[in-house]
């Protein structure tokens, strides 16, 4: 789940890192307010950013600074509505517009290949670390925190020197490394980034001073974290959730969008696996993944067959139940009702075995559906109707 910058910022001041006062607004007076906020309280400048959970919004005119509450109420009205990447804008982030020496880059992620959260950090911040990744990999520096004792100061330590850090600001960096950790470990993120991690200048009793703050944040939760983290659920954002995936988290359902032609309605992830194995063994590609779980009641089935058929790609469809909990005769009336409902003719093929399944069996051939007894009798049979649709 991914989390918008005001309340990634928010866990991230929870761990004690340092990020700037911010307000959200959603309307240009919202932002005037806020901004004359800022100003009383010595800014120079304010930034008006966007609030969508998409990278590049300071390249896509979503991040702008004003000089006045007036010009700040006029950004933000321009910000708020627009099109960033096809998400439109509903709300924005204010805070005051820090005066950047220097960006640099920081993240943490859980590296799968070695089961560790790894930290990274570079000294192009700024811009995207993606790009950064392509053209220039050795900007790039890596520490792997210890599984059991976390991210420890010599590791932070020689990561920012690394990246050309040096006391006080390496200090600093340590605090920051180790809170990012922190800020992951206390959400079960699985990404927790800061780009740019940037040096500001700041006149501390008429001294001026370099300090290390967090400008942008972008952390994304670990879904199977989730129900550890009752909390962190009304962050999600479900104004750019996209449909399809709200839908099958509603039905309880796990469904992935893949790019093949032959709709798949599996249960278990096992054998939703193995489905789409032999669906490429006899020719053909699945479109999507999809696992309606243990103990389908129709409404899922009817549901997911809704999930499958939304894809125009779709011209066949596979049903491969394994009966335990999952009752077979239940699928077989979902199936029913689902195609009584039907807006679009596509052929499908259905194998149905286990629980209850020559009660399924008739319910499917009074309804003349096209069924399979083996799993390879049924992925052969839904490639060659997908070959057929198609020609
Ligand atoms: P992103 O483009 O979606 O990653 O949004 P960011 O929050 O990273 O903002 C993009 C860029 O805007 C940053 O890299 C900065 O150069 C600039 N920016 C963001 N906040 C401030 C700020 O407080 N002061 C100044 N001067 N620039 C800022
Ligand atoms: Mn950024």
């Amino acid at each position: 789940m991914k989390i918008q910058e005001a309340d990634a910022k928010s866990l991230m001041l929870a761990q004690g890192l340092p990020v700037p006062p911010w307000e959200v607004a959603r309307t240009p007076d919202e932002v005037r307010a806020a901004a004359q906020q800022f100003f009383a309280h010595g800014a120079a400048k304010v930034v008006v950013k966007a609030q969508v959970l998409v990278g590049g919004r300071g390249k896509a005119g979503g991040v702008k600074l004003a000089s006045s509450q007036e010009e700040a109420a006029e950004i933000g009205a321009r910000i708020l509505g627009m099109d960033i990447k096809g998400i439109t804008v509903r709300k924005v982030l204010v805070t005051t517009a820090a005066e950047i020496v220097r960006e640099y880059y920081l993240g943490a992620i859980i590296d799968r290949a070695s089961r560790r959260v790894v930290l990274m950090a570079s000294a192009e911040g700024g811009v995207e670390i993606e790009e950064v990744a392509r053209l220039n990999p050795g900007a790039i520096h890596r520490v792997e925190a210890e599984p059991m004792l976390g991210l420890l100061a010599f590791q932070a330590r020689s990561l920012g020197l690394a990246i050309g850090l040096r006391d006080p600001l390496l200090n600093q960096f340590v605090a920051i490394a180790q809170g990012l950790f922190a800020t992951m470990k206390a959400n079960d993120a699985d990404l927790v980034e800061v780009n740019p991690l940037a040096v500001v200048a700041e006149t501390v009793g008429g001294e001026p001073q370099a300090k290390l703050v967090c400008l942008d944040a972008k952390i994304t939760i670990d879904d199977s974290g989730l129900p550890r983290h009752r909390e962190l659920e009304p962050l999600r954002d479900l104004d750019e959730e996209d449909p399809a995936d709200a839908k099958a988290r509603k039905l309880g359902i796990n469904f992935i969008h893949l790019d093949g032609s032959i709709g798949c309605m599996v249960n278990g992830a096992g054998l939703a696996m193995t489905t789409m194995d032999l669906v490429n063994h006899y020719g053909g590609e699945p479109a999507n993944f999809l696992d309606v779980g243990g103990g389908a009641r129709r409404e899922t089935v009817r549901g997911a067959m809704e999930l499958i058929l939304a894809d125009p790609k779709v011209s066949a469809i596979l049903v491969n139940i394994f009966g335990g909990i999952t009752r077979g005769d239940e699928v077989a009336a979902g199936l029913i009702e689902a195609r009584a409902q039907q807006v679009r003719e596509v052929p499908m093929v259905v194998r149905i075995v286990g629980t209850n399944a020559a009660e399924a069996a008739r319910l499917l051939q009074e309804a003349r559906f096209e069924t399979a007894v083996s799993l390879d009798e049924a992925a052969e049979k839904a490639v060659a109707l997908a070959k057929g649709a198609a020609r």
